[in-house]
């Protein structure tokens, strides 16, 4: 872990005594230094697709006379800036979620609206991938909160399950109740039994643009993005996102919302004010 940072004033008082304030300044420079590194990192990883589309454009004009050739090109030119455009996508997405006003709705949500909006999003990959997807659990359940993230973070971990699984591999979503003394959560979990993920790897998944197979993830039209922004949706409802993984054996990321225990929608069970 980074070392503390601590800010020292010394003031000057009578008769030659000083008065030393000292403050811990780790949070302001931790959040500096994790802005120059999303520069850092956002130029490297735009430069691969933009290289990739002057390589390519270079290429088309060369070989102007073999309009087989062309097409091939372009065609891979397509390919390349579709994933440019979702690669700014997701960096304006997350860079607008760890902003002080990342603008997240508080309504009351039907976690049941949510399920089937993001299974219904992703039913077209799960059919191509021939991954079989079922829904089980507890129905009924609300949580506050902004349902388009929310329907977004889900539909990002289906995505994954399914990308980072095998043909005739099964993904199932599942809904619970949570109840911790005076605390109610509701949990979703998801669940495949994928390729998994390595203990070490675990750790760092949710970090921006880590992938554990770079190759594989550019196959599936991944940015690295996706976990990383599926944290910040989470934590901006109050949230928290786990996974548990064997390599080889499969995966479950688990979201747990606090619960909207409240049925009459008049009365939010707390103050909206302060999520997000
Ligand atoms: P990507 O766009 O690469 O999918 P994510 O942030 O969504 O980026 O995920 C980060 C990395 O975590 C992925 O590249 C992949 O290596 C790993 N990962 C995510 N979900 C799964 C899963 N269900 N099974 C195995 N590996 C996963």
């Amino acid at each position: 872990s980074p070392a503390r940072q601590l800010l020292v004033r010394v003031r000057p008082l009578e008769r030659g005594a000083v008065l030393v304030v000292s403050e811990d300044h780790s949070a302001v420079v931790r959040a500096d230094e994790s802005k120059r590194d999303l520069v850092a990192n956002v130029s490297h990883e735009l430069k691969t697709p933009v290289g990739a589309l002057q390589v390519l454009a270079e290429t088309v004009q060369e070989a102007a006379d073999d309009p087989e050739a062309v097409r091939r090109f372009a065609a891979r030119m397509a390919i390349e800036s579709q994933r440019l455009g979702e690669l700014v996508r997701q960096i304006i997405e997350l860079s607008r979620l760890q902003s002080d006003d990342p603008l997240l709705e508080a309504e009351v949500v039907e976690v049941d609206d949510i399920v089937s909006e993001a299974a219904s999003r992703t039913r077209d990959a799960a059919r191509s991938h021939q991954v079989e997807f079922g829904v089980a659990g507890q129905t009924g359940l609300q949580v506050v909160g902004d349902e388009g993230q929310l329907t977004n973070a889900l539909t990002n971990l289906i995505q994954n399950a399914v990308a980072y699984s095998d043909p005739g591999a099964r993904v199932s979503v599942t809904t619970s109740r949570v109840a911790e003394s005076d605390d109610h959560w509701v949990e979703i979990a998801v669940t495949d039994n994928g390729i998994g993920i390595r203990p070490e790897d675990q750790e760092r998944i949710f970090e921006r643009f880590y992938r554990v197979d770079y190759a594989r993830s550019r196959e599936n039209g991944g940015t690295g993005l996706g976990l990383s922004i599926v944290k910040h949706i989470v934590a901006g409802h109050g949230g928290t996102i786990s996974v548990w993984s064997r390599l080889g054996r499969g995966s479950t990321f688990t979201i747990r919302l606090p619960e909207n225990i409240d049925a009459d929608e008049t009365g939010l069970p707390w103050d909206v004010e302060s999520i997000g």
